[in-house]
C-alpha cells in the first residue's frame, strides 16, 4: 500500500512487483453524448481497455452508451448518482447515492459486473468506504492525474502522463463532466483536449514498453 492509500483507504496503483508493465486507463463523469462516442472510437482504433466511472443520473439518460462501453469489452464502474461531495453526506446519503447509481447502470445493461466505485473529486471519508463495502464494490482512486478536466492542452495532458505514469499506474482522465459544472462549459467540444491527448498517448504507452490492461480483480 502506498502512503495515499493508507490516508484514504482506496486502491491508487496496481502494481504486482513482477516484471510486468501493466497500465489502466480510467474515465470519470460520462457517459456524455458528445464527449464519450469520440473515447469509445480511440479506444476501439487501438484495441485497448478503460474503465469508465459513470454518474448514475447520465447511465439513466444514455443507455446505449453504457451498453456500447460493455459491448466494446470495457469495465463499467460507479461513481455516484448524482456527483456530490460525500465528504458532506451522511452514511445513508452516501449508501443511496451508490446504491442507485449501481440501479442505474444494471438497468442500463443487466450484463455489467459492477466491480469498482470511485468518489467525486477523491474524497474518500470512513463512510464511502463503508457504503462502498455494502454495495459489494471495491474503492479505487488514481496514481496519474493530468487534470483534463481544466483543459491545459493537449501536449500538457500527454506530458503529465508520460512524467508519473510507471508500472502499475492508474490514469485518471475524463469523457464527461458533472452536472453542476455543464451549464458553464462550452459542452460539445468539453472534452476535445482529451480524446486528442489519447489519440498520443496510447501508441506512446506502447511505445515505452507499457500493456493498457483491464483492472484486476479485486481483492
Ligand atoms: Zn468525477
Amino acid at each position: 500500500m502506498t502512503h495515499l492509500e493508507r490516508l484514504c483507504g482506496a486502491r491508487s496503483e496496481y502494481a504486482d512487483g513482477t516484471e510486468s508493465r501493466g497500465v489502466y486507463l480510467t474515465f470519470d463523469d460520462g457517459p456524455d453524448p458528445h464527449c464519450t462516442p469520440d473515447v469509445l472510437d480511440v479506444l476501439a482504433e487501438h484495441r485497448v481497455p478503460a474503465t469508465f466511472f459513470v454518474i448514475g443520473m447520465f447511465a439513466v439518460d444514455q443507455p446505449n452508451l453504457i451498453r456500447r462501453m460493455i459491448a466494446e469489452g470495457h469495465e463499467v464502474a460507479n461513481h455516484t448518482m448524482t456527483h456530490p461531495d460525500l465528504s458532506r453526506c451522511k452514511l445513508a446519503v452516501v449508501q443511496h447515492e451508490i446504491q442507485t447509481a449501481s440501479k442505474a447502470i444494471r438497468m442500463a445493461c443487466p450484463k455489467a459486473a459492477l466491480r469498482y466505485m470511485r468518489a467525486p473529486y477523491g474524497m474518500w471519508t470512513e463512510e464511502v468506504l463503508i457504503a462502498s463495502a455494502r454495495a459489494g464494490l471495491a474503492t479505487l482512486h488514481w496514481s496519474v492525474d493530468p487534470r483534463d478536466w481544466s483543459c491545459p492542452g493537449v501536449e500538457a495532458i500527454v506530458d503529465a502522463v508520460l512524467a508519473s505514469v510507471r508500472p502499475g499506474a492508474i490514469v485518471l482522465l475524463h469523457d464527461g463532466c458533472p452536472p453542476d459544472e455543464l451549464r458553464r462549459a462550452n459542452h460539445a467540444r468539453l472534452r476535445d483536449q482529451t480524446v486528442s491527448a489519447l489519440c498520443q498517448l496510447i501508441p506512446a504507452l506502447h511505445d515505452r514498453g507499457f500493456s493498457i490492461r483491464p483492472l484486476p480483480q479485486p481483492h
